[in-house]
């Protein structure tokens, strides 16, 4: 029986493992920062027995609400992914399963593999998508930008700042797969309304690293939007530089949320230049998704700051001040999603990229209404 996580995404350290019933491990942090709560690992030779692993450090990880009510997800082919039990007790995180397979794979969240992100980009090429290579990641991976339609109006779509939030990326597959499917036709509708510009991937070295909020040098992506530096978040200033390039007039930024079991946005309500008629489009927006998807609600979220009082650095922060526009932190749950649950899976990669697939037709919609309250 043994552990391993040397692979793209892997982290966990190895504190015992001989005793099926007693096999200890540990978080470890992010490459260059504090933050730790992303795990992913294979477990080998323990097929058909029970087996009882501890994560010890779980109290000392960054969100440790995160473990209430929360299951570990298992793989043993890499695509379906299932909830283990799991329980959170005294400062440990306890799992226990018996494996059906003798090479298990473990994780916070089903993980995103960087040859998948790879291959999405070949098949969105081959379905007309134009590839903008922006620049390159710390450690010289490329940044690279999608874009599909020919409207005027310019929507960005960018996921995965913090690397160790999966689902983003789940979610951008899903809104990809429906923008470039032949003959769907709000796809259609919105490519002729629109410009689409998506960065699949907005955090390549973390995510090959298995971070779960930074960067190579350990920088907090979503914390920079209003002075990127090319050293430190090249992976921000090339985007940014784009995005200055193409104007902006709806953004998605997408992000998973480690303690609030919903789907839900969290608006740059806390700019100082908000306007009416941004408050009138954040609502407009909400109220589309929830009927594009019931996996969306507006109840449960984030408190809603005063104006002024946002952090100038955040992605939709930054993006709504300066292009005067509606951009928003798209949050998906690591639990369940608790308005529908499904116990077997929870929120899963299918659920996340088919509510991804569901935006597509949110986004046409809010658009397409824009256009004529603007007439
Ligand atoms: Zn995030």
């Amino acid at each position: 029986m043994w552990i391993d996580q040397h692979f793209d995404g892997g982290n966990i350290r190895v504190l015992e493992c001989k005793d099926p019933q007693k096999i200890k491990l540990a978080i470890r942090q992010d490459k260059n920062a504090e933050f730790a709560q992303w795990f992913s690992f294979h477990l080998h030779g323990a097929k058909n027995k029970t087996v009882t692993i501890i994560i010890e450090n779980a109290s000392q990880c960054s969100y440790p609400k995160g473990w209430e009510n929360y299951s570990v997800r298992h793989s043993i082919d890499g695509s379906v992914w299932n909830c283990t039990p799991t329980r959170y007790e005294q400062g440990r995180l306890i799992i226990e399963h018996t494996p059906l397979s003798s090479l298990v794979h473990y994780a916070y969240f089903a993980p995103y593999p960087w040859s998948r992100h790879q291959n999405i980009l070949q098949y969105a090429a081959r379905h007309g998508a134009k590839l903008h290579h922006l620049g390159c990641s710390i450690e010289g991976r490329p940044m690279t930008e999608l874009s599909l339609g020919h409207g005027p109006k310019q929507v960005w779509i960018i996921a995965r700042q913090h690397p160790g939030e999966t689902m983003a990326q789940w979610w951008v597959e899903g809104f990809l797969s429906r923008l470039i499917k032949d003959g769907e036709p709000f796809s259609k509708k919105l490519k002729e309304l629109a410009t689409i510009h998506i960065v699949p991937n907005m955090n390549p070295d973390g995510s090959v690293h298995g971070n779960l909020r930074t960067n190579a040098k350990g920088i907090n992506l979503n914390r920079v939007w209003n002075n990127p530096s090319v050293d430190t978040e090249p992976e921000v200033f090339y985007v940014r530089k784009r995005m200055l390039e193409t104007g902006v007039s709806v953004c998605f930024d997408v992000h998973g949320d480690e303690g609030l079991p919903y789907n839900f946005f969290a608006f740059p309500w806390g700019i100082p230049s908000l306007s009416e008629q941004q408050t009138k489009d954040f609502d407009r927006l909400s109220a589309t998704m929830c009927l594009t998807s019931p996996e969306f609600q507006t109840k449960y979220g984030y408190p809603r700051p005063a104006p002024g009082k946002g952090h100038p650095g955040v992605c939709s922060c930054w993006v709504a001040e300066h292009f005067n526009c509606t951009a928003v932190t798209l949050e998906q749950p690591f639990k369940d999603n608790a308005i529908l649950p499904d116990p077997k899976v929870a929120w899963s990669p299918q659920r996340a990229a088919m509510f991804g697939a569901s935006s597509v037709q949110a986004l046409y919609l809010f658009i397409k209404e824009s256009n004529s309250s603007n007439l």
